[in-house]
């Protein structure tokens, strides 16, 4: 412990060191300031564990101390004002200082002395560790969400004020969930611990960053003059990434995506800076990761409107208006059908329908999809146990399922349930899956798969050929069918590359027995070429569009005769 004695009489310095050492014993060190200036100097130097200051020191008063001492430290140590006996006035002043507590030097015993040291400093500790647990995030050390919001607060009115600019970042790390899924939770927890120790080093001493929970962080960047600055800024926090990060003798690679709202052009409160950062954050995650993206209007009307599109159809699935429609599978071999896949249909007040693609893209950002879902398996269902009820016990239905149904245990529970009840509707189920918003490549994932899979479901890779993990895809999950994207599909006759991607497709599918559909097949040129090239099935509005189940059962029964007397 190092204690500094500010007294200018040198007798009163001694006594007060003797009772020290018998008070406490020979604890540390102690360090005498004959006077004002020469206390200054040393509180300037260095900082100490305890003060005692004399109020009287030649023609200035100790108090004066009291804010240079506290104004070092976020949490100062303790400081005792040591007063005469008729000098209470002072003692009241030091007190409302922040002083912590005062002695009269005339009354001075070695047991008061170890007394007042030991309860200061346990109200001390105590305080500050209140202050870090209320302030602090206790695995990386930086600021929590409820200090970071007040910190936001205090840097809006003091740019306004100033009539600066400053800009709020929101960071989050891209695929935190499958470091801590391969690697381990203490992995995750070093990762993250690295990663707020880079950030701050990279960002100026008048910056602030925290950590608002799980991998999101946040930082104010004050004082920036333009807008063009702040991108600046804001890669040498995406450069923090650039080094893959050393843990357990692992190097782990991670990245970020980062969205900026700015003080005062996209909001003027707090909270508008908040929500925004956010949505831009989520925008640089739907560009694909590892990326930055500025806030602005056209963001926020694009927001607004999905928001209003979430609304509706959650009533719309509440209100029991979606439909399905289904669309045939077809052998090129024999003309037979193989399944029909069911497409998700939102009617709309013109009597036409939503464009699902849009609408299921908006369903995915949130948990409306799990819902949604659900009730796409348990029509599929419905229909499959109908149609066993008037004897069609080989008719397959091929479901959409999105990749997030799979991160909660929900989806794989419910269609558990369903066929443990129901075990023969399994072999009649087809999950498609699309590679445009892949799975994760996690244990989990891939253990619900497989749990599926054993039950008796067969897994499909929808639009195969134009995401970035085709193969990988095949060799992670337990595939049965490849779909070749309708953009390769059309083209083949157009495209060398695209002919030649469709030619290894089938190949692919061959070697691993898997089965292949193309989708999309438009004419008749198209559909002879595929035959050509031993494409085994086929989909598209040439056989015939996605169509209510009414339509669908008078289509298979012309599209039945038709096939037996093409045979
Ligand atoms: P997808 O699974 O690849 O479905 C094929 C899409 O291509 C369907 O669009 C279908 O109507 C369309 N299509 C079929 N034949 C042809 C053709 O010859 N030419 C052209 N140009 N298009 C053809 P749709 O119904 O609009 O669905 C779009 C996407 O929305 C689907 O793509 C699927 O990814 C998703 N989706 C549809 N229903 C559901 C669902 O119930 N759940 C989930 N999660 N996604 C669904
Ligand atoms: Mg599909
Ligand atoms: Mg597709």
């Amino acid at each position: 412990m190092r204690i500094l004695i500010v007294d200018d009489d040198e007798d009163d310095y001694i006594i007060l060191e003797d009772l020290l050492y018998d008070g406490i014993g020979k604890v540390g060190e102690i360090v005498w300031a004959k006077s004002f200036d020469h206390a200054l100097e040393l509180i300037e130097q260095s900082d100490f564990d305890f003060y005692f200051l004399d109020n009287r020191l030649g023609a200035k008063l100790g108090l004066g101390l009291i804010q240079e001492i506290k104004q070092r430290f976020n949490i100062a140590p303790p400081i005792i004002m040591l007063s005469g006996v008729d000098d209470h006035q002072t003692d009241i002043a030091a007190m409302e200082q922040g002083a912590d507590d005062y002695l009269i030097k005339s009354q001075l015993t070695a047991p008061l002395l170890e007394h007042t040291i030991r309860y200061t400093i346990r109200d001390k500790t105590l305080e500050y560790r209140l202050a870090k647990l209320a302030h602090y995030d206790s695995l990386t050390g930086l600021y929590n969400r409820s200090i970071f919001n007040e910190l936001l607060r205090t840097s809006l009115e003091q740019s306004s004020r100033l009539n600066q600019k400053f800009a709020l970042v929101t960071l989050d790390l891209d695929k935190f969930k499958f470091i801590n899924d391969n690697y381990g939770h203490p992995a995750g927890d070093q990762l993250l611990t690295k990663v707020a120790t880079r950030l701050k080093n990279c960002i100026r001493s008048s910056d602030i960053v925290a950590r608002l929970g799980g991998d999101e962080f946040s930082l104010i960047l004050k004082d920036v003059k333009h807008d063009k600055d702040f991108i600046k800024l804001v890669e040498n926090i995406i450069g923090v990434f650039d080094q893959a990060f050393q843990i357990a003798n692992q190097h782990i690679s991670a990245t970020t995506s980062i969205g900026i709202a700015i003080f005062p052009n996209d909001s003027q409160t707090a909270d508008g800076l908040a929500s925004y950062s956010d949505m831009a954050m989520y925008q640089a995650k739907s560009a694909g990761r590892n990326t930055f993206s500025f806030y602005n209007q056209k963001l926020h009307e694009e927001t607004k409107v999905k928001h209003q599109v979430e609304v509706a159809l959650k009533a719309a699935l509440q209100a029991n208006e979606l439909e399905l429609f289904y669309q045939p599978i077809n052998s090129l071999k024999n003309g037979e059908i193989t399944s029909v896949e069911a497409l998700l249909r939102w009617p709309n007040s013109e009597g036409g329908f939503h464009n699902t693609e849009n609408f299921i893209a908006i369903a995915e950002e949130s948990a409306l999809i799990l819902d949604i879902g659900i009730w796409v398996f348990e029509q599929a269902c419905q229909q499959l146990q109908l149609w066993r009820q008037q004897g069609f016990n080989d008719r397959r239905i091929s479901i959409n399922v999105s990749a997030n149904q799979f991160n909660s245990n929900h989806f794989t529970e419910i269609v558990t349930g369903i066929i443990t009840k129901h075990p023969e509707l399994s072999r009649s189920l087809v999950f498609e899956l699309t590679e445009r918003k892949p799975l994760e490549n996690t244990t989990a994932i891939i253990n619900k798969l497989n749990q599926l899979s054993d039950l008796g479901i067969c897994f499909s890779v929808d639009d195969f050929g134009i995401g970035h993990s085709s193969i990988s895809y095949l060799r992670a999950f337990p595939m049965n069918i490849i779909k070749i994207d309708r953009s390769i599909t059309a083209n083949i006759l157009i495209s060398k590359e695209d002919l030649a991607l469709c030619k290894a497709i089938i190949a692919l599918g061959k070697a691993l027995d898997l089965a292949v559909i193309a989708e999309g097949v438009e004419t008749d040129d198209i559909a002879s070429k595929l035959k050509q090239l031993s494409c085994p099935s086929a989909q598209g509005y040439l056989y015939c569009r996605p169509m209510p189940v009414n339509e669908l059962e008078s289509w298979l029964g012309q599209h039945d005769k038709k096939v037996v007397s093409n045979l």
